[in-house]
């Protein structure tokens, strides 16, 4: 799905195990400076993350860029394959790259995660660290697609990160936020480590002027995207007061 100027939503399949979920991955097409894929899906998702890429006119070879909101093993998953594949330069940011290069054990899934979805566990013996190439920290600009901001929001992660693409108006959110068929919700309580901090890190995010929003987890938001994302905000700070 293409949601503006280059830039694509790679829609695929969770699994059999997770009918009916989806993740979201995003394609930034840039010809000039190296066309970037944001996360990499789960353990052997290399060929439906191919064949996605293949229906937005891209093959793996294309890839130059590889950027990870964040270490969890549904967005670092292919992400080896795929580096192997392709070559691509990997980017994320410094308190989650360790994680992803796997000098330190990934935080998630907790125990408690584990025996909720024992399934998640042939994933985690499946995951394959991936090196980072280049450590990203709060707005690092990138030479992508006419500019692209990195944005630090920890709390569902210590590292995470979400993207602003300039020209487009783009807001990769990874899962600093979360959606439900063109509603935007803030992140997963279940999934995030420090909701207080993930919410400060929403405030952030609604400093930037966007058009349309990109969650990996509920796909694409476009309709008032800046006011839902203010909705967002009011709503978690009437729950806290009540
Ligand atoms: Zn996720």
């Amino acid at each position: 799905m293409r949601v503006a100027n280059s830039v694509y939503v790679l829609c695929i399949p969770r699994g059999p195990e997770d009918a009916d979920n989806y993740l979201n991955l995003t394609l930034i097409v840039d010809e000039e400076n190296g066309t970037a894929l944001v996360d990499a899906g789960l353990p052997d998702q290399t060929e439906v993350i191919s064949a996605a890429l293949t229906e937005a006119g891209i093959g793996v070879r294309d890839l130059r860029l590889i950027i990870f909101t964040h270490q969890d093993l549904d967005h670092v998953g292919s992400g080896a394959a795929l580096v192997r594949q392709s070559g691509a330069w990997v980017l994320a940011h410094s308190a989650d790259a360790p994680y992803i290069g796997g000098s330190l054990r990934p935080l998630k899934p907790s125990p408690e995660m584990l025996e909720e979805r024992p399934h998640m566990r042939k994933l985690l013996e499946h995951l394959e660290p991936v090196a980072v190439d280049e450590q990203v920290e709060n707005a690092t600009r990138l030479d992508l697609a006419g500019g692209t901001q990195v944005v630090f929001t920890p709390g569902h992660t210590p590292g995470h990160i979400s993207l602003y693409l300039e020209g487009s108006k783009v807001l990769v959110a990874g899962d600093a936020l979360t959606a439900e068929r063109g509603y935007l919700n803030g992140p997963n309580p279940s999934a995030t480590l420090d909701m207080r901090t993930a919410m400060q890190s929403v405030k952030r995010l609604a400093d930037f002027d966007v058009d349309t929003i990109v969650c990996y987890h509920g796909g694409v938001v476009s309709e008032d995207a800046n006011g839902q994302l203010r909705r967002v905000i009011q709503e978690a700070s009437r729950n806290r007061n009540e």
